[in-house]
């Protein structure tokens, strides 16, 4: 039955069918990439590349140098001249006494090269359209079970990369990878034009207000030009918890002020001549950071696989959620090419979930733990950073691979050895 969809297009060798849901940062990399190689792809999306264009922002969306290259090696980086980089990381606490002084700030750059934050909106109906320009079929639809049912039976192999979608919850969450089942912060951004830019260089400037919660700001590209992202994300129950569904963008921005004033008032500072992009550049909402066992089975017995969030959802305190989805999609898309003619599976879904979550491991851990009070071991380190620049560059350019925080970062003993080195005494 439909073998007449996996019939073999001239020239091109092991043609595959594959179907991808959802039509974000993971699924499209990947879908791209698959049909630059010479496989036959649908991706069924529930938005339109208007919806998404003009709908709300979705996301921060920073990411950093290994991610980006993904992009660039499929040829997909249509924004690296248009969109203004984030070249470093700028780390700030304030004093607790609220007397707006910091008792923490450095600043490093990124060594690999800058960072740069895509408004989704720019993005994805721009894939969307290179997507169907290369001869990719993609269909509208929300998809539930009976498309899913149909899908399988047509595909070689169906990827599931729906995001924080109803339809992810098909995968079974994974308690023993899942240390949280309720929303670690309250989530907001404010997309805006018109802030003074951070001096000597750009950065994302990373505020931690111990138990209210942190806020960060960097430069971005969306639907209007360049702006900045004010990302909020406050502690469930405190002073940065307290968005409103029925804020006017009016009411979102002057509140976002207000948390600065209060709380940061140099970030407040930047701000005295600042603007809302649009009226949907805000959000505010919350979930849960939640992995999910990689391959689920549909009514029919057929086998399923998750790509990026759908399986792997981290909160974005740490900035990775499209940083992994890039690498996740880079893995899948190398998997899927490394497996010829053979069949996508059981052994090869887990295989490759596997090989991603030897990377994506190391990110939740560090992403976790930072929902977390920092312990002292973390302050020590963030304080040495405000005197040794290496110890500054070395945080800064692990956003970019997070696997290098560990040990010294991650454990009180390997950062004690690891700081022992500036130690006066070891000089
Ligand atoms: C407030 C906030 C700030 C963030 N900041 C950053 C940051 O600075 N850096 C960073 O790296 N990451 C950040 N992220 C995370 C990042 O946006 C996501 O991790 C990334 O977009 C995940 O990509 P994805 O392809 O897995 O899913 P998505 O990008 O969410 O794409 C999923 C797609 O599937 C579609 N879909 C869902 N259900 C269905 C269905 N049933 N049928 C058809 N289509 C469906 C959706 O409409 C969507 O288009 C942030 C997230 C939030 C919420």
């Amino acid at each position: 039955m439909f073998s007449w969809l996996k019939r073999k297009k001239p020239g091109v060798n092991n043609m595959r069918n594959i179907t991808i849901i959802g039509g974000g940062q993971a699924g499209l990399q990947t879908a791209i990439g698959l049909l630059k190689a010479g496989h036959k792809v649908t991706v069924a999306q529930n938005r339109t590349a208007d919806e998404i264009a003009k709908g709300k922002v979705l996301s921060s969306q920073c990411m950093f140098h290994t991610a980006l290259q993904n992009e660039r090696d499929l040829g997909i980086n249509f924004w690296d001249d248009s969109c203004p980089p984030v070249e470093g990381i700028n780390f700030m606490v304030p004093t607790p006494d609220g007397s707006g002084n910091k008792a923490i700030d450095w600043a490093a750059r990124l060594d690999d090269g800058f960072a740069l934050s895509v408004d989704q909106r720019v993005k994805i109906p721009r894939w969307l359209a290179e997507f169907e320009k290369l001869g990719g079929n993609l269909v509208i639809q929300d998809v539930g079970i009976p498309e899913l049912e149909k899908y399988a039976a047509e595909s070689d192999l169906v990827l599931v990369a729906s995001g924080k979608g109803e339809i992810s919850s098909l995968f079974e969450r994974d308690a023993e990878k899942s240390p949280y089942d309720k929303p670690q912060r309250a989530l907001a951004l404010t997309y805006v034009t018109g802030m003074t830019p951070r001096p000597v260089h750009s950065a994302v400037c990373f505020n931690l207000i111990p138990g209210v919660g942190e806020y960060f700001v960097f430069p971005a590209l969306t639907t209007t030009g360049p702006c900045e992202i004010m990302v909020f994300e406050g502690v469930p129950g405190g002073p940065m918890d307290t968005w409103k569904p029925d804020f006017t963008p009016e009411q979102h921005l002057e509140h976002s002020l207000g948390i600065l004033k209060t709380f940061l008032p140099w970030e407040y500072e930047r701000c005295q001549n600042v603007k809302l992009t649009d009226d949907n550049g805000i959000l505010a909402g919350r979930f849960a950071p939640t992995t999910r066992k990689p391959i689920a089975t549909l009514p029919s017995g057929a086998k399923v696989m998750g790509l990026a969030d759908a399986v792997c959802l981290n909160d974005p305190i740490t900035g990775q959620g499209s940083n992994n989805a890039s690498k996740a999609a880079k893995i899948y898309l190398d998997s899927i090419l490394a497996n010829g003619d053979k069949p996508f599976d059981a052994a090869w879904m887990q295989g490759t979930f596997d090989a991603y979550w030897d990377y994506a491991q190391w990110v939740v851990t560090w992403t976790n733990a930072m929902l977390m009070p920092p312990p002292e071991h973390i302050l020590q380190i963030m304080g040495t950073a405000c005197q040794v620049p290496d110890v500054a560059s070395r945080i800064a350019n692990g956003f970019n691979d997070p696997t290098s925080f560990f040990p010294w970062f991650m454990d009180p003993n390997a950062a004690a050895e690891y700081l022992g080195k500036f130690s006066p005494a070891a000089e």
